[in-house]
């Protein structure tokens, strides 16, 4: 069964033609700059690369594009349906489902939840619906697989009355992420599927980690926004709430400002002053950079230091994952957060920490309790596992 997995960012689309039946990507590709005079789709096929201008064209016009170029490859006829990404879904959602105009409108209340990403998602939606009448769309959230939290690790500890009117509270997002990367773990690393905690670390440009016992989670670093939790790319992570006052005196700005700092200029950027970027900032540290140094320094204390308290949730630990752009490819990262955690009985394979990567997941410590691996994720694929389920169930 294919199904189109569509990620509409807010200039950018992803999209990729998937056999659920199989896990094999036909087709993919991400039109991003939309809206600018730079707007382009670059996709692969085959193993083949591919790119195209696509002129100033906007969300619609690259949609189309995309599905012009499904059609002449002759993967637009045998789609079976939809599976969007969707990042916010409140306390609405605690699973993917099927689109309704209902649904549509509920995706629409959780707007002041992600006023960034819930726009574009639902963009997408009106598009392929217009697009493609005839075929069920599916909508899998991130916030979804975080929604078996426990009240003591989705509340803060303000006036309950947010959380009451106000729907403040630790949602969570990766959720697509982390159930793949714990789902195969259960697999790969042979953990009993009725009975396993694991701390998954998804460490990409945005960085997340989540305590996965038993098949759900307990409890998860990202809060109300992905802002909360560990150092990120250009994320602060969890800092203390009185630095936004103490900075919007200190330089005469708005909340909105020094929200933009918190979100825009720093975590990795903002402690180095170079990148965002861990690629370059292990090359600039090697080089001497000490800025550079102390950013992954940090960053290295920060996810360690979050992975502890996500054993508290869990009660013990089985399994530590490793996923995400980090997670899968910076060995050196890997390596230090699991000597920060030697005092839970981790222990590293230095050989097989080295081997293993995005291309190849597998484990990287010594001795079976508790484990760590590293294992890619695949978000697009879980959504076209999620909307296949759903389409077949419903006949
Ligand atoms: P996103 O969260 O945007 O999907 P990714 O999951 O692709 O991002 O992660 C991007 C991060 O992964 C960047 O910090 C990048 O430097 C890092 N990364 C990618 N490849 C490597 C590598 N070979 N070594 C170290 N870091 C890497």
């Amino acid at each position: 069964m294919n199904i189109l997995v569509l990620n509409c960012g807010s200039s950018s689309a992803k999209f990729a033609v998937i056999d659920a039946s199989s896990g094999r990507e036909l087709v993919s590709g991400l039109a991003q700059r939309l809206g600018s005079a730079h707007a382009s789709l670059d996709w692969k096929l085959d193993g083949a690369r591919h790119k195209r201008d696509l002129h100033h064209a906007d969300h619609d016009q690259a949609l189309r594009t995309v599905l012009d170029l499904l059609k002449g490859i002759g993967h637009v006829e045998d789609l079976a349906g939809v599976g969007h990404r969707v990042v916010h879904g409140g306390a609405r959602f605690s699973g993917s489902i099927p689109i309704t105009a209902e649904v549509v409108a509920r995706i629409k209340e959780c707007i002041p939840l992600g006023p960034l990403h819930n726009p574009p998602n639902l963009l997408g939606i009106k598009i392929a619906q217009e697009l493609l009448p005839d075929l069920p769309q599916v909508a899998v959230f991130d916030t979804a697989f975080h929604q078996t939290m426990p009240p003591q690790t989705y509340l803060y500890a303000v006036p309950y009355e947010w959380f009451e009117k106000h729907e403040v509270r630790r949602y969570g997002f990766h959720g697509t992420s982390h159930r793949y990367v714990s789902e195969t773990a259960v697999r790969q690393l042979g953990l009993d599927p009725d009975d396993h905690a694991i701390v998954t670390a998804h460490l990409g440009n945005g960085c997340s980690l989540c305590a996965v016992r038993n098949g759900k989670s307990m409890d998860t670093t990202m809060g109300l926004t992905p802002l909360d939790g560990v150092v990120m790319g250009t994320r602060s992570g969890s800092i203390d709430p009185s630095i936004i006052a103490h900075m919007k005196r200190a330089l005469h700005r708005s909340a909105d400002d020094v929200m933009d700092a918190l979100n825009l200029r720093s975590g990795l950027l903002g402690i180095s002053g170079l990148s965002n970027d861990m690629r370059t900032l292990q090359e600039a540290a090697a080089e001497g950079h000490q800025r550079a140094a102390l950013a992954i320094e940090k960053f290295n204390h920060s996810v360690a230091k979050a992975a502890a308290g996500m054993i508290v949730s869990l009660g013990r630990l089985d399994a530590l994952v490793f996923t995400g752009g980090i997670g899968e490819n910076a060995a050196a990262v890997r390596a230090k957060i699991v000597e920060l955690l030697g005092f839970t009985g981790l222990e590293l394979d230095p050989v097989a920490n080295e081997a293993h990567g995005r291309e190849q997941g597998g484990r990287i410590s010594v001795g079976l309790r508790p484990q760590a691996a590293v294992i890619p994720t695949n978000e697009e694929l879980m959504i076209a596992l999620d909307s296949a389920a759903i389409i077949a169930q419903r006949g």
